[in-house]
């Protein structure tokens, strides 16, 4: 006997069908002797909707009535999954943040979860109850409804799995495994088996939506077994491998890891801004006048240029933030001028940062060449560049992005043969 956390995302509870297809892999492993709870996402598409349904309010809404408003998706589909499967004959009932408690700090939109409570669910799914969690959301202090920012049913899902000491979290979703890149975009991409926690992190933030970062970050610090698997394998016909592995991709410990890849995977993020201030004065303390004011206002900067200008006095700053933070740091920056003197400023958020990941990258020299090489080849222009240990990130037009990610995709080999 196991303990199991099943999480269904959104296109897996997307109606009732759907609702009652996710339920029979419930069936599967309750019928197999296990303890299980479930976590649920909002019917997909809900989410989007309660969000615009807060922008037409106000523009200015209260955060906290955001999450009031857009964590009731998963309390539906929490009930709707449980009344499922209470009629398969199974006895079940719904949790919704509050209940468990789930708790998280204040941060509404995108609190983090600061502590859970396992008891009562290890009390109720030891006594052979399914727990029906609704994701995405928790209470915050002072007792107010919060949720975990977008894809945030994922953290939900390995947190709770950590908190009730689960031996196996599944992350049911709409592809069968993570992928060498979006399968979605490049029809190509393989199936991964395994994917080390590193690389996992750094493929979610740089743009493979598949995991929240956070429920990643989560599964390393707690060693979860955490695989992402497709809910529309057929739950009478799956089963699990000889040494008790589900079908889709771990995500492990590097060790697991027999043979690490030089590259993993590409990804790929639009949520870049890219901004360039011109003729700035070339004298020390300029940049951390420029960069010091943004990072008081906990605007992250990433790729970050300084070329000098063709007057040879003064100096081009070229450096991407966040898309949403975009018109903030804008203001930030024309601040400054007051001290350090006139500059100017463009700025574009038609970029996409395209990122070559992988492990192997550590002990092997020339990949970064590799990338430019492919990209020059199809004419493929390089605004910004950033590395780290286990990844090589460029910033490039928007327009290019599906043939940067498919030039990059073959040029390492990582094409489906
Ligand atoms: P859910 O609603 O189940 O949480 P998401 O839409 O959040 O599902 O995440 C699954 C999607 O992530 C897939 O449909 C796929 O298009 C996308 N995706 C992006 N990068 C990858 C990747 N490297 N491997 C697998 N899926 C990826
Ligand atoms: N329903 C939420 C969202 O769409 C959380 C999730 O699905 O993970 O962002
Ligand atoms: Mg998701």
């Amino acid at each position: 006997m196991a303990r199991l956390v099943l999480k269904f995302g959104g296109t897996s509870v997307a109606n009732i069908d759907r609702i009652r297809n996710a339920a029979r892999h419930v069936k599967r492993e309750l019928e197999a002797g296990h303890q299980v709870a479930v976590v649920v996402s909002a019917m997909s598409g809900v989410t989007n909707q309660l969000v615009d349904y807060c922008k037409q309010a106000s523009s200015l809404y209260d955060q906290k009535e955001y999450d009031a408003v857009v964590a009731s998706g998963e309390q539906v589909t929490s009930g709707l999954m449980a009344i499922v499967l209470q009629e398969m004959g199974f006895d079940a009932r719904s949790w919704q943040g509050w209940q468990i408690p789930l708790r998280t700090n204040d941060a509404h939109g995108s609190a983090r979860i600061q502590e859970i409570d396992g008891s009562r669910l290890i009390e109720a799914i030891s006594g052979g109850q399914v727990a029906v969690i609704a994701g995405f959301q928790g209470i915050a202090p002072g007792d107010r409804i919060a949720t975990l920012g977008r894809g945030g049913s994922d953290t939900s899902a390995v947190a709770i799995a950590a908190a009730i000491k689960a031996d196996r979290c599944d992350i049911y979703t709409d592809v069968d495994g993570v992928y060498t890149t979006d399968p979605r975009i490049v029809p190509k991409a393989r199936r991964l088996d395994r994917v080390a926690f590193e690389e996992m992190l750094e493929m979610a933030s740089l743009g493979a939506k598949v995991l929240q970062v956070r429920s990643v970050e989560l599964a390393m610090q707690y060693k979860v077994r955490t695989f992402v698997r497709s809910s529309f394998d057929d739950p009478d016909s799956v089963g699990v491998d000889s040494h008790g592995n589900p079908p889709g991709t771990l995500i492990c410990d590097e060790d697991e890891i027999v043979e690490a890849e030089v590259v993993t995977g590409i990804a790929a993020s639009k949520d870049e801004a890219q901004i360039s201030l011109r003729r700035v004065a070339d004298r020390p303390g300029v940049a951390a006048s420029v960069f010091g004011p943004l990072a008081a206002e906990s605007i992250n900067v990433d790729m970050i240029i300084q070329i000098t200008s063709p007057d040879g006095a003064t100096t081009d700053i070229t450096f991407t933030v966040p898309a949403i933070d975009h018109e903030r740091a804008i203001k930030v920056l024309e601040a400054t001028r007051e001290k350090i003197g006139h500059f100017g400023i463009e700025s574009s958020t038609d970029v996409v940062k395209v990122s070559v990941i992988g492990l192997g990258m550590r002990s092997h020299a020339g990949v970064a060449a590799e990338a430019f090489r492919a990209l020059a080849s199809k004419s493929i222009n390089i605004r910004a560049i950033t590395t780290s240990e286990i990844k090589i990130s460029v910033l490039i037009d928007a327009p290019y992005t599906e043939l940067a990610v498919r030039t990059l995709h073959s040029a390492y080999g990582l094409d489906k043969q």
